[in-house]
């Protein structure tokens, strides 16, 4: 009987021997430490990580996440961009929430996503096809969140 390949239990990915997502997400952090130029799709690359692995955040930090991939993805906003607006809003007092979860307070979504890439996927492409696959990944994610409503 053929083994059947386990599956992320939170982003559906097919995982193969010994790649687990958990480990596609130090892959993909050791390929920007050995290639810096990877390093300028970071932001993109630790967002869709996470929201496709949503109890990584507390409700209202996944809530934030998605306005953000949509300030990215949408509104074509830069990491500087946000960095700034954030520092207003932690100055203003405005942000008073937890990004990350907490025992009990995690984030998800109402009905399962069925996401087309994963990052078992992006780690398929190798170092040379990380940029361009990174910003494929977040701007599928943009889209099935979408289509998700
Ligand atoms: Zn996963």
């Amino acid at each position: 009987m053929p083994a059947t390949p386990a599956r992320c239990p939170e982003c559906g990915a097919a995982w193969k021997e010994d790649l687990d997502c958990t480990a596609c997400f130090h892959q993909m952090l050791a390929w920007e430490t050995e290639h810096p130029d990877l390093g300028r799709v970071h932001h993109l690359m630790v967002l869709s990580y996470h929201l496709q692995h949503p109890s990584l955040y507390s409700p209202e930090g996944l809530a934030y996440a998605r306005r953000l991939l949509d300030d990215f993805v949408a509104g074509g906003a830069s990491p500087p961009d946000v960095r700034r607006r954030n520092r207003q809003a932690v100055d203003s007092g405005r942000r008073d929430f937890k990004i990350t979860s907490r025992q009990g307070r995690a984030g998800g979504y109402p009905v399962p996503v069925a996401w087309t890439m994963t990052a078992v996927d992006v780690v398929a492409g190798g170092p040379q096809g990380y940029l361009a696959n990174v910003e494929a990944w977040a701007r599928a994610i943009h889209a099935d969140l979408r289509g998700a409503g």
